[in-house]
Parts: C-alpha cells; sequence; structure tokens
C-alpha cells in the first residue's frame, strides 16, 4: 500500500514526501495503520528497516497540535536514539507545526525545563531523564495518550527496567503503549513477558 492510502493528514503526508519517503518500508506497511488506529502493538524488525521513521510519522498523526500538551512519549535505550528520533519528528511533522523535544541525560536541565514549559507535543528520551523530569512536575503527563518503547529489548536487558516502570506508573490509566524491538528473543524476555511485565498501575 501507499502513504496516501493510509488516511494520514495531508499536511503530514507531504512532509513525509518532502523528507524524501516514497512508498512505506515492510515494517512500515504492516505496523502504521494499526497504531494510527490506537492498538498496541508489538513491531520487530532488523534496524535500518523504517521503524524511527514510523515512530515520527505515527506520532505526528496522533497528537492534537491545537494543544501544546506532552500527548505522546518515546523511550528509547541511548541518547544518540532519542535525538535522532527528535530530529525526525521535526522533518516530517514540519508542516505541521510539531513541537518535540528531546530530554536526554547529559544536556542541559535548564533547557528541558524552558522547552517543556513553552509547551511541546512530543516528548523523546532516555528513562532517567524523562523520569528526572516527571518526577519534577516539569514534564506533565496528563494528556499523554501514547507511549512508545523504541528498542524494547535492548532497554529492558540493559537495566532501564525499574526507570521505565517508574516513569509508566505516572502515565493516564487509558494509554496505549507501542513496542519496537530488534529481537523479540533476548535475553529471556518474551512476547508475553514484554507486556505482561508491565507493572500494575495505581488509580487514584
Ligand atoms: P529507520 O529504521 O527509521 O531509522 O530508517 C532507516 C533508514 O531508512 C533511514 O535513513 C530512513 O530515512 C530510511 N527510511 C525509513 N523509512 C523509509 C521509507 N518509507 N522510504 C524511504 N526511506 C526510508
Amino acid at each position: 500500500c501507499t502513504f496516501d492510502e493510509m488516511g494520514i493528514r495531508d499536511d503530514l503526508l507531504r512532509g513525509i514526501y518532502a523528507y524524501g519517503f516514497e512508498k512505506p518500508s515492510a515494517i512500515q506497511q504492516r505496523a502504521v495503520l494499526p497504531i494510527i488506529k490506537g492498538r498496541d502493538v508489538i513491531a520487530q524488525a532488523q534496524s535500518g528497516t523504517g521503524k524511527t521513521s514510523m515512530i515520527a510519522l505515527t506520532v505526528c498523526q496522533m497528537v492534537d497540535t491545537s494543544s501544546r500538551e506532552v500527548q505522546a512519549l518515546i523511550l528509547s535505550p541511548t541518547r544518540e536514539l532519542a535525538a535522532q528520533t527528535e530530529k525526525v519528528i521535526l522533518a516530517i511533522g514540519d508542516f505541521i507545526n510539531i513541537q518535540a523535544h528531546a530530554c536526554i541525560g547529559g544536556k542541559s536541565v535548564g533547557e528541558d525545563i524552558r522547552k517543556l514549559e513553552y509547551g511541546v507535543h512530543v516528548v523523546s528520551g532516555t528513562p532517567g531523564r524523562v523520569c528526572d523530569m516527571i518526577k519534577r512536575r516539569t514534564l506533565r503527563t496528563r494528556a499523554i495518550k501514547l507511549l512508545v518503547l523504541d528498542e524494547s529489548d535492548e532497554m529492558l536487558s540493559r537495566g532501564f527496567k525499574d526507570q521505565i516502570y517508574d516513569v509508566y506508573r505516572y502515565l493516564p490509566p487509558e494509554l496505549q503503549v507501542d513496542w519496537l524491538t530488534e529481537k523479540m528473543r533476548s535475553h529471556n524476555f518474551t512476547v508475553s513477558s514484554m507486556h505482561g511485565d508491565m507493572p500494575q498501575r495505581e488509580r487514584d
């Protein structure tokens, strides 16, 4: 299928084509529609097959840009990947005026505070810094409807589990969670364990 057939908003389509994409990659053909329809998806593919770009385009499709609240949160295992995802979101979402910010360790906390208080639609970050910003109440989680775990097998095996759980507990109960992974089975994480692994959240 084509990007045109996916029901993607026109000004976002323009951004996708302007970025140089002509048609969806294999993983994009299979996973874009379920994600934008609101399903919890586990998408597995080798690196370099279009997963990061898929995050960018689905997130751009799903946020309401007339609001300045954070609506999508993407967690990545490395600063580089989190920054790269922010960059692709800003490029593809140029015509919809998407506001995105990378919350990553090693960068200025002051800049995070400034950007988050200004208001962004999407945060792409590493678990530690994101958790920190949530606890400071600088990153408001009230309007977040989508959590994307990029390289989820990497993150879960790299000791980020506690921080991801910590973040997850602050997110609204009606949350869509999408998992992107290179390997379905590494370090004893299977699909069901990935899913079942998320902690119960307390509701007030
Ligand atoms: P990603 O896995 O999203 O980082 O993508 C790997 C490379 O493929 C990057 O250079 C992307 O810009 C490119 N790419 C991703 N999706 C597409 C697409 N649908 N058409 C052409 N290039 C793509």
